[in-house]
């Protein structure tokens, strides 16, 4: 008897374990099932939030730093062929700092220090530029604006988030541009800040042309530009240079938003015993915005 209960109680104990078994089964497709339909909401809230950022991830491609920029890391380190693989549209410089680059629909514009422009040819070397395949996201009019301060002020009330890299065209007609370039250093090379003393600057008014600029997160500091950068060209391709100051007359913003950052180091001595500890916030603010 006790072999057969405990035969029996057994079975039993098995029987009612495979119940259980049974029932944890159906529980567990009941909770597969209500998965499925999370699932599938969180599909739809996710393709609905593609739908309205349905963009894919861009990146901003960066030759050095402004930091090392302004503390004299001037030599070539890439050809303007090679960062051509990275992007279109974009700024920077050249080669112991001759001149502004303006890269636009794929051409690298250098305007040098005496106001003329040339095309760069493809074996010209870089020391600093950020590019990307310049794609807008957001295309709007701009109204009328006197000066950088508010002109920037209308991009940013344009803007998703403060915490985006941002690369932008203005195409138009302006009111009044103000630029510079910076003439071609000689070793020993003289730190930016001085050379941006005697930069010479360019005046224009009533003047058709592009802007391409790239705006940088604050917490950007020390790698590159926080705030806006802007470069101008004349639509005759001329002239330009570094927006120093700006006033919109009649254009069109065209606003591509970026979420990748690619950083390429240069790979000299300069760049190797470049002092970039220390907080340069003041300089560059010197460099970027110095009107004298
Ligand atoms: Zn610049």
């Amino acid at each position: 008897m006790d072999t057969q209960n405990g035969c029996c109680s057994s079975r039993a104990n098995f029987a009612t374990f495979r119940d259980r078994d049974f029932g944890a089964g159906r529980a567990m497709r009941i909770i597969l099932r209500k998965l499925s339909v999370v699932f599938l909401a969180s599909f739809l809230v996710l393709a609905a939030a593609r739908t309205s950022y349905a963009q894919p991830r861009k990146t901003l491609t960066q030759l050095s730093t402004i930091g090392a920029l302004v503390r004299g890391v001037y030599d070539g380190e890439m050809t303007i062929q090679q960062l051509k693989r990275y992007g279109n549209t974009g700024l920077g410089t050249f080669n112991a700092v001759d001149g502004e680059m303006i890269m636009l629909d794929g051409t690298a514009y250098q305007v040098r220090s005496d106001g003329s422009v040339r095309i760069a040819k493809p074996g010209e070397e870089t020391p600093s530029a950020e590019v990307t395949f310049f794609q807008a996201n957001l295309e709007k009019p701009l109204p009328r604006s006197t000066g950088m301060k508010e002109l920037t002020e209308q991009i940013d009330a344009l803007l998703p988030t403060r915490n985006l890299i941002y690369v932008l065209k203005i195409e138009g007609i302006f009111k009044e541009v103000t630029a510079r370039s910076v003439p071609r250093q000689h070793k020993p090379y003289e730190l930016l800040t001085e050379i941006v003393k005697s930069q010479p600057i360019f005046k224009f008014r009533d003047v058709k042309g592009t802007v391409v600029g790239i705006r940088c997160p604050a917490f950007m500091e020390g790698i590159n530009v926080p705030g806006y950068h802007l470069h101008f060209l004349t639509a005759d391709r001329r002239s330009g240079g570094h927006v120093l100051d700006i006033s919109v007359s009649h254009a069109v913003v065209m606003i591509d938003a970026i979420s990748d950052f690619h950083m390429i180091l240069p790979r000299d001595q300069e760049f190797y015993k470049a002092n970039l500890e220390e907080n340069m916030s003041g300089e560059v603010k010197t460099v970027e915005s110095e009107k004298k």
